[in-house]
């Protein structure tokens, strides 16, 4: 058996991630996503599960179209029609991948799908046969492969590794496993499939124990060579393998595991809190690597320590994962030189246009703000962002509230959208209900506000407020960001952005 030293960081923030409860995303924000994660250098990105919804086929299709350099693959489950979506969607990819899974563990062939395990094994043999008819490079799963026979599991990988399969994925699909125990699993398979070095070897770890990452190093010292996983660990349940860790554990203890992968860890900071910011999941303060206090310390000792010497307390610089180094804050009379450097530091490379709206921005916040930090700019980037991948139907021009402890809140909005500019006025119970009100008034879109939360970028009076809300409309869940540094401004355009998101949503599924 050879393996060679590299591990491939296959990512299914678009896929399994997207698949968490409450989020939705567009075509455009999914793009987004993909043109970063091609930046980190991820060496396969599950776009979507093509079959399951128009959404997730336009949004494959169009990543496939544009991000040349990774393999795209998109999911299928062993059904013809899901096979068929799944090449259709991905056909004009420059490296397709179609990756088939099929329950594999006695509960779930006899409870979910309702069949003998022959009958399964047929399926999934006559699954990769059909795929492979489409195109060379084919993913296998057997799903809940940590509760299955292993005898069988031996039988079915080699039988999709005859049918054409170029990879074979072991998913731990309920997060059940322990590093030993999967450890074990991974060798047994690599002893015991004969055809096995026809293939490569690769792990989804779920987290539900708290353990996907540390099960898919197990894995990799046991000789799988790739990991699944999403970025801020997102995905079912508890999520996935968090693959900021999986890729730092391999890259800071490379003197133990003696393999490498290709990405560049400088860009994991900025992935971190472009995935963070378009799903709408914060990103804990403690979590390993991506944290805000990941690099932090706090303790007298350690902090002495660090001045002294880094190494005392430091496993990983922060530079390593594209934390900006310097503490350096930007003011009023900051100038444009200064703002595109430290943006470039940050990790935003601008087009000319993209700097002067950015100047604008950063000039209206620094006349509010007396000193404007990295999470501001983030903040009104992120702004930026939302406003150029979004082309939204309604756009808000102007928000005016009236409260106080003696006064109805009342709020009055001008907003534009294809019939126009539209003036309008509510009252509410508060300030931010007014505006909703109001908004609820031009925009005649019936939802619930399911979540609405307020953090501050920075510490301060003055800081700038962003708001998160998710609304919910026919079952499905959109989430809405804004941030200002008047908390109710931020709160109209959160819910702006929301429904321009859910209308946009539901378009695309009417047209497809
Ligand atoms: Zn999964």
């Amino acid at each position: 058996m050879t393996t060679t030293d590299k591990v491939m960081i296959f990512d299914t923030t678009l896929r399994d991630g997207e698949q968490s409860a409450g989020i939705g995303l567009t075509t455009a924000e999914k793009l987004d996503i993909a043109r970063q994660l091609d930046r980190l250098g991820v060496d396969i990105i599950e776009a979507g599960f093509a079959a399951s919804s128009p959404g997730d086929f336009q949004a494959v299709r169009a990543i496939a179209a544009e991000v040349r350099r990774p393999i795209i693959a998109s999911l299928a489950r062993c059904v013809p029609g899901d096979i068929d979506a799944a090449w259709e969607a991905l056909k004009d990819a420059e490296r397709p991948r179609i990756h088939v899974f099929i329950s594999s563990s006695d509960v779930h062939i006899m409870e979910l799908l309702r069949k003998n395990p022959e009958e399964v094994m047929e399926q999934a043999v006559a699954s990769v046969e059909r795929a492979k008819g489409y195109c060379d490079d084919i993913e296998f799963s057997p799903m809940d492969a940590t509760r299955t026979d292993l005898d069988y599991l031996y039988k079915l990988v080699e039988s999709s590794i005859d049918a054409g399969a170029t990879t074979v994925n072991i998913p731990d699909t309920v997060g059940y496993a322990v590093p030993k125990e999967f450890a074990e699993r991974i060798r047994n398979i690599r002893q015991n499939v004969p055809n096995i070095g026809q293939a490569a070897l690769s792990v989804h770890c779920h987290n539900d124990l708290g353990n996907a990452a540390p099960n898919s190093i197990a894995a990799v010292m046991e000789g799988a060579r790739q990991v699944e996983g999403c970025i801020n660990g997102l995905g079912e349940r508890a999520g996935n393998a968090s693959l900021e860790e999986v890729i730092m554990t391999i890259e800071t203890r490379k003197d133990l595991l003696g393999v490498h992968t290709d990405i560049d860890t400088t860009q994991i900071y900025r992935t971190s809190r472009l995935v963070s910011d378009i799903t709408g999941f914060p990103v804990q303060p403690n979590k390993a690597i991506v944290g805000a206090n990941a690099f932090r310390h706090a303790s007298g000792i350690h902090q002495d320590g660090v001045l002294k010497q880094r190494a005392t307390f430091e496993i990983m610089e922060p530079q390593a994962v594209g934390w900006p180094s310097s503490a350096l804050v930007l003011g009023k009379l900051s100038g444009r030189a200064g703002l595109r450097a430290r943006l470039e530091e940050l990790g935003f490379q601008l087009t000319p246009d993209q700097l002067n709206e950015a100047f604008d921005a950063f000039k209206d916040l620094a006349d509010r703000k007396r000193e404007v930090a990295d999470a501001d700019l983030e903040a009104l980037m992120a702004d930026q962002r939302r406003a150029r991948s979004e082309p939204s139907i309604y756009n808000l021009d102007h928000v005016q509230v009236s409260c106080g402890s003696h006064e109805i809140p009342t709020a009055t909005v001008v907003i534009t959208g294809p019939d126009g500019s539209v003036t309008d006025a509510a009252t509410g119970t508060g300030p931010v209900d007014a505006v909703y009100q109001a908004i609820n008034r031009v925009i005649e879109v019936p939802n619930k506000l399911t979540e609405f939360r307020v953090d501050a970028v920075t510490e301060g009076i003055d800081a700038i407020g962003d708001v998160t809300i998710r609304i919910d409309r026919n079952g499905q869940s959109y989430v809405g960001r804004g941030s200002d540094t008047d908390i109710i401004v931020a709160s109209a355009k959160a819910y702006m952005n929301a429904l321009n998101r859910l209308l946009i949503m539901e378009r695309a599924h009417a047209d497809a």
